[in-house]
């Protein structure tokens, strides 16, 4: 029994959905296993179809699933098949799903259902079905995100070492990556991001031809994908000795940080969450230079759900509760603009009673 697709269909009985279209490829990989890259699911009570093309009928994804295969070819494209099960299931309700259809898929799925004539079925848009189900995760998801963050872990613990005042930061994000890749990973979860100095107060910087140097704050920030599922881990390091202004802004970042991973548990509402580490960092003065949200839920994506973050004005009771089984990353930072940054992130399981952190690369003792 596919348990996810079980699941699946419970959640669309709930939102009274009697048929959905899945086109976002992780919520096809995740309800039907297929990894292909091209390929649509038609899901109802009773049926379960996967479409795809003759390349991917052959793939082992496709043949292990529990889905009925329809091959989409020249003769007959995508959208004829697409009408072809509606009129077999008598389906007058059919989900979409809204975040990842295009205008033009809509346009054309329409127009093909009114040139089929008779009663044209209602196509009714729905957000974040597959993505609910997607933020819990299972047995086998846990196996294979704890062996992405393992070699994540041990890429980051061979490379610090081996780092030199003289590594400009695109040498650094290379050496990470290569050493991702040797120790297992199929692919980075993201372009690395290595910024040494002024480009550390940048979140998301770019690595470039900066120096690492020496005394100054270096974020490192990485992941190593497997099967599909993503690592994503932060360190913050100096070469040589750190200044009093790295020592006070990586402690406080290390405290809200331990606070949060200590008050983090399943029924905790995720605005909560946020203000566990929002709070020590806006005592210690540097609230607007804590410019994200606390975390992200990781998985098939990078960044998915659940988002740890302040509540909209007016929302505050209105986040929602983390559940037990979600995977989230823990990631305060203060970025200061003409000093630099700190940020140190961990991926933690939400547990009934508290989280178990995943993450093991070891921090900065200062
Ligand atoms: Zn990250
Ligand atoms: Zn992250």
């Amino acid at each position: 029994m596919n348990m996810r697709l079980e699941a699946l269909r419970a959640l669309m009985r709930e939102r009274e959905v009697p048929a959905l279209l899945v086109s976002a490829v992780a919520n096809r990989r995740y309800i039907s296993g297929f990894s292909g890259s091209a390929g649509n699911l038609l899901i109802s009570d009773e049926a379960a179809l996967l479409f795809t093309d003759g390349r991917y009928t052959v793939q082992p994804g496709a043949r292990r699933t529990t889905f009925s295969l329809r091959t989409v070819s020249s003769e007959r494209p995508l959208l004829t098949l697409i009408v072809e099960a509606v009129s077999e299931l008598g389906l007058d309700i059919i989900g979409f799903e809204a975040a990842h259809t295009t205008v033009a898929a809509h346009t054309a799925l329409v127009d093909a259902l009114v040139k089929q004539g008779d009663t044209v079925p209602e196509l009714r848009p729905v957000e974040g079905l597959v993505e609910q189900l997607r933020e819990v995760k299972d047995a086998a998801e846990l196996t294979t995100l704890r062996r992405a963050i393992a070699i994540t872990d041990a890429a980051i613990t061979a490379v610090i070492p081996e780092l030199r005042p003289e590594h400009s930061e695109l040498q650094a994000a290379w050496m990470l990556e290569v050493a991702l890749r040797e120790r297992g990973a199929e692919a980075i979860s993201f372009p690395i991001i290595v910024a040494a100095g002024r480009n550390a107060a940048l979140p998301h910087a770019q690595p470039g031809t900066t120096l690492l140097g020496s005394g100054q704050p270096i974020i490192i920030d990485m992941g190593g994908r497997v099967a599909g599922y993503h690592a994503d881990l932060t360190r913050t390091i100096v070469l040589g000795e750190p200044d009093a202004t790295f020592r006070e802004i990586y402690g406080t970042v290390l405290a809200a940080q331990q606070r949060a991973i200590a008050g983090l548990r399943a029924g905790l509402r995720t605005s909560d969450a946020d203000a566990l580490a929002r709070e020590p960092i806006e005592a210690a003065g540097y609230g607007k230079a804590f410019s994200h949200s606390l975390g992200h839920g990781v998985g098939l994506y990078i960044h998915e759900g659940p988002a740890l973050r302040k509540p909209m004005p007016g929302q505050e009771d209105k986040a929602p509760l983390l559940r037990a089984g979600v995977v989230t990353s823990v990631e305060p930072g203060i970025y200061l603009a003409d000093w630099g940054g700190v940020r140190i992130e961990d991926l933690v399981l939400i547990t009934d009673e508290g989280c178990e952190v995943l993450s093991a690369a070891p921090k900065l003792s200062i």
